[in-house]
Parts: C-alpha cells; structure tokens; sequence
C-alpha cells in the first residue's frame, strides 16, 4: 500500500523545517523521531504524531527513529512495545534498523549525570517525597533550597555511586539538578533527575536500581540520536526550559524543540491511563474492541491506514489545543471506503419472501457490480433462488406516504435481479409479519423493465438457501457526551458511557461471495454501510464488525457551520 498523502497546509512545522533546510541548518538534514512510552497501546492521538514525525522525515527526505522512552519500569511491558510496533507498521510506517530505547542509553545517562555532580550543578538529597513538596513554594513565592544542596562534589559523587550500587532504599535519596528553586517555573526547581526504584525492567532487567527521570532522559535522547526536529505535544513546552539547561550544561548536541497541539476529538478519550481503566474494569473487551480509539481498535472496526492519513493531513498542526469532530474523522475514512470497498449484498433482519411463480430447486447466478467506483473490480454472479430475504424495515403492510419500499401490491426491483410484486402476507398468531409471496416478472433480469415501467425502490437480497449465516455488530460512540471527561461531582468519565455503544444482531444473512472473507476484509454492504470482518468469524458463522453507516454528517456539519473549515470544531456539533 502506498503511504502518500497529499500535503493539505503549509502548516508552521513544514515552514520550519523548509527554512532550515534553506539556511543549511543540521547541514540541511531532518531527523525527527517517534518517543512513545511503552505503558500502553496507541490511540488515534498517536497517529497524529506519527503522520508528523514520520511523514515529515519522509517529505524532506530525512529519518525518522522508531524510540521508546521507556524510564517507568514499573507500567511499562514488551506487550505494549511490540503492539506500539505493529500499529506503526499498520499505519503505513517503518524506521531504519532497530527501534531504539531509552533505556540503551542509561549508562550515557549516568555518565552525563555524573558530569554534573562533577561540575557541581546537581547534588544528593535525602528530603522526602513529602518534604521536598514542602520545599516546592507555590506559583507566586519561591521554593526554599534543599539543606543538601551544599554537599560537597566528593560526597555527592560518592552517595550518587552507592545510590546506584543499590546501598540505599526507594524513596531514600534522590538526585536534583541545581537550577532555580525561585524560578517561576516549577520544573526548574532543583527537579530531581534520578529516583531508586527496585523494579525489574522490561529491557534492562535488575541492572539498574536508580532510573532516570522522563525530563532527564526525553532530550538526552534526541541529542544522542542526532534528532534535528524534536516535535512534541505543547504540554512540554514548559518543559522545554529545562531540556535545554541539561543540553547546555552537559554541552552535547542541542536538538530544536517544536512544540505542537494534541489532536482531539469528541467523544473519544487519548489518556492512555483511561484506556487501560476502560480495559482492566470490564467497560469494553480489550484494547483492540472496535469501540476503542485504539489503532488496534480502529483497525479492527475497518478503519483503513490511508483514511487516518488523510484525516491527520486535513486536521493540520494547530499551535492552540482544539477539539475535532468525529464526523470529519468518518468523512475520510468513507472517502477512502467508497474507493476501495467491494459492495456486498446482506441482510441484518431478515424477512423471509417467496417467490411464488419461481421455479422450486432452481438457481439463477446474476452479475453484480463489485464496485462502480472501480471498474477493474469488475463483477461477480449473485444466486437468485424461490426463496429471498429482504430487510424487515423494506416492507410496510400499511405504508405512510413517503415510504417507497415494498407494501401489498407494490412492485419494487430487487437489486441486479428482477421487479418483484407482493401479493399476500403471512403473519403469525401474534399478527407478527414472517414471510411475504411475491411474484417476480422474468421480463426484468438485471433489474431493468422492457416496457420502461418505473419502480421508486431498489432493495437489496440474499438467497436464502445460499446466505451465510452471520453476526453482525453495530456500533454508537463509546460515550454519550461529546466532552466524555464533563461529569457530575463524584463520578468519573465512566458515568458517561453510552449502553448502546454496541448492538449485536445475531441472525444476518451474507451473499455467498463472502464464504472465504478472512478477518479484516473490508466491504460495503449495499444499503448499510461499511464492515469489516472479525477476527471471531467461524467456520459456521461469520463475525462482522459495521465500521461506519453510509450517511456522511461532516458535509451537513460544514454547511451548517460554513466554508472554509479545515476540521476545527467552532461550535458544539453532534454528528448524527
Ligand atoms: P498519556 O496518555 O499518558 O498522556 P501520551 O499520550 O503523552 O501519554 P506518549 O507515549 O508519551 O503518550 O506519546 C508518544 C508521543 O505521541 C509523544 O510525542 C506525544 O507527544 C504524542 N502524542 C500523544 N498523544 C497525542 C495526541 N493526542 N495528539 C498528538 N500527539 C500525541
Ligand atoms: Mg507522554
């Protein structure tokens, strides 16, 4: 699958970047990188940065490192880095070698700490979590130095050595940058740069009882990297100040910092810590349930890799937090689905028709377009049999005006077949409609009239006797609110969660041509939408998953709220 998308703004990264490269900067070269923490699976959010970091190193012809900054032993597991893996490679990425980690680079680490004991700028302390918040201050008035600021280098080199030869207990004895306990900036306050913490690490087993901090490791790491353009979220920007006190005191290569706004959007949430609440509390099935933000979860539910490009490139880079619509996300997704996805014949609530003057035992095998976006994907045969399926809400018994569908007398075309009339209905004791005879006129094969006579509904079928049998899963947003985190006091986001985020209709029936669809098969079925098939499928049944209705809500949103809308939401909007 090609991985291009078409460059949609000039957004101010690009203009960066392309001035750079202009005045000759890094000797015009782009090395940008992608730093999860591998304490979970990736969301939608990701992606955006993906699409940056990767996108941006392809565009101008640089590299792009796959790194994980992986300093938290305790939340971090290989499970989440192979998964972190796999959706960069999904989403239509690669890097060059290895993906490297953080935790490779802990022995520079702890020489570049080491360097500023030596140079006096960082120094043991013993005060507790709870006294070193004591020493803090508050936004308006000054932290009060730790009393161990003025030890000795020789001493804090020596306690710094034991610290790391594991003398001391978590929670003991901390290592603090000399900075600015007044600056206005409470990461410049003597932040603590290594912690003891006697956890088994995910790649460097028990060799280290001191890690160093996420703030000590993320740019050190871009330096020894060579990382030219470390983009990242605005939530660092006041980290920034600190990345470069590091870099400059420990004169290594200084990476330029771009700051840029998370992506967004309603009724889904990006904290990896939720997502995990969401899985570990039962709320949903997995990481990977099509409910998910996920890009595992995504990828299951049949959003394709170019679909999500697409909508990072639309989206943009903003310099301010925003909140997309939802709808814009589903707008790129049926744009790329339209293109690509055969069209399928199925019914989700079966009513069962028989054709009354059609022979018994036999089979007519129809052409059926398999997308007329595509003309190579040519056609297929589809079985026409006495006995038919339409759904349900296809028929009236008592139509109201405006319902053009099938109702007693009406002619109607079955889809690529024939004109159908009904003429009787069958109910059962309870009144219930369970099968309609229809009669079919052998003169419209294919679906049109000889004698130019009109119908005002096209309905789609399944032979019964040729159906599979499948289950199929409709879903709702995962929450009810566009804002899932606005709750009453005392509830958390969870209270927001829709109950009919999932619909199950255990009894569809599926054309023939689907017998052998493996897991991932992305089709339309005429009529009703998007799917995807599920990894659940059986030999029996098939388990599919509806990736997104055929309605598109982003155009009326747009008209509603006027042109030139590049994707930022301006009013409170639901999508229907
Ligand atoms: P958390 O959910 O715990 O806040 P995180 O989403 O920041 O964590 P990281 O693993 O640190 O998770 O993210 C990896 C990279 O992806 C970082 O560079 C981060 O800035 C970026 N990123 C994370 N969320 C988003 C988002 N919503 N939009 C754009 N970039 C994001
Ligand atoms: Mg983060």
């Amino acid at each position: 699958m090609s991985n291009e998308v078409t460059p949609k703004s000039d957004h101010f990264i690009r203009q960066i970047i392309k001035e750079d490269i202009a005045n000759g900067k890094h000797g015009g070269k782009v090395v940008t990188r992608f730093p999860p923490e591998p304490n979970g699976y990736l969301h939608i959010g990701h992606a955006k940065s993906i699409c940056l970091n990767f996108g941006l190193a392809k565009e101008f012809g640089g590299k792009c490192n796959m790194r994980f900054d992986d300093t938290n032993p305790v939340k971090e597991d290989v499970e989440y880095v192979d998964s972190i893996m796999e959706d960069v490679r999904w989403l239509g990425f690669d890097w060059e070698g290895d993906a490297l980690f953080a935790s490779d680079y802990f022995d520079t680490l702890y020489d570049y700490a080491v360097k500023l004991v030596r140079d006096g700028k960082a120094f043991v302390c013993d005060l507790t979590a709870e006294e070193m918040r004591e020493h803090r201050g508050t936004p308006t008035t000054a932290g009060r130095e730790s009393p161990y600021r003025i030890r000795t280098v020789k001493e804090n080199l020596d306690l710094f050595e034991r610290m790391k030869a594991g003398e001391f207990d978590e929670g003991e004895r901390t290592l603090r940058a000399k900075v600015d306990m007044a600056s206005p900036n409470f990461n410049m306050r003597d932040p603590v740069m290594y912690r003891i913490s006697k956890a088994h690490h995910h790649r460097t087993g028990n060799k280290w009882c001191i890690y160093p901090m996420y703030d000590f490791t993320h740019g050190q790491s871009d330096s020894i990297e060579g990382v030219t353009h470390s983009i990242c979220t605005l939530e660092f920007e006041n980290h920034r100040p600190l990345y470069d006190w590091y870099l400059e005191n420990l004169e290594i290569f200084h990476p330029q910092q771009i700051e840029f706004a998370r992506l967004e959007l309603n009724y889904i949430i990006t904290s990896k810590r939720k997502l995990l609440q969401l899985v570990k509390d039962d709320h949903v099935f997995g990481w990977d349930d099509p409910r998910m933000p996920t890009l595992c979860g995504l990828r299951r539910r049949g959003y394709t890799p170019a679909a999500l490009r697409n909508f990072c490139e639309t989206v943009g880079v903003a310099k301010y937090n925003s909140t997309v619509d939802y709808a814009l996300l589903n707008h790129c997704l049926r744009d790329d689905l339209n293109k690509t996805s055969a069209r399928v014949l199925a019914v989700l609530n079966p009513l069962k028709v028989v054709i009354t003057n059609y022979p018994e035992g036999e089979t007519d095998e129809l052409d059926a377009i398999n997308n007329p976006e595509d003309v190579s994907a040519g056609t297929r045969k589809v079985p026409f049999s006495k006995t038919l399926y339409i759904e349900q809400e296809d028929f009236m018994e008592d139509p109201p005006k405006q319902f053009f569908r099938l109702a007693p007398g009406r002619e109607v075309r079955l889809r690529y077949a024939f004109f159908i009339t009904c003429n009787e209905v069958i109910k059962d004791e309870n009144g219930n409609v369970t099968e309609l005879h229809c009669t079919y006129d052998p003169e419209t094969r294919g679906g049109d009239s000889p004698d130019g006579r009109k119908v005002k509904a096209t309905l789609h079928w399944v032979s019964a006797e040729h159906a599979i049998e499948a289950e199929v899963r409709l879903y709702e947003h995962l929450f009810l609110k566009e804002d899932p985190n606005d709750v009453e006091d005392g509830q958390d986001f969870t209270s927001n969660l829709n109950p009919n985020s999932l619909t199950v209709i255990a009894n569809a029936k599926v054309e023939p041509s689907m017998k052998d669809a493996s897991a991932g098969t992305r089709v339309q079925f005429e009529r009703l939408g998007y799917f995807c098939v599920d990894s659940d499928s059986t030999e029996d049944k098939l388990a599919i998953n509806r990736t997104v209705t055929l309605k598109d809500a982003w155009v009326k949103v747009q008209q509603q709220q006027g042109q030139g809308m590049q994707g930022q939401k301006k009013k409170q909007q639901r999508p229907s």
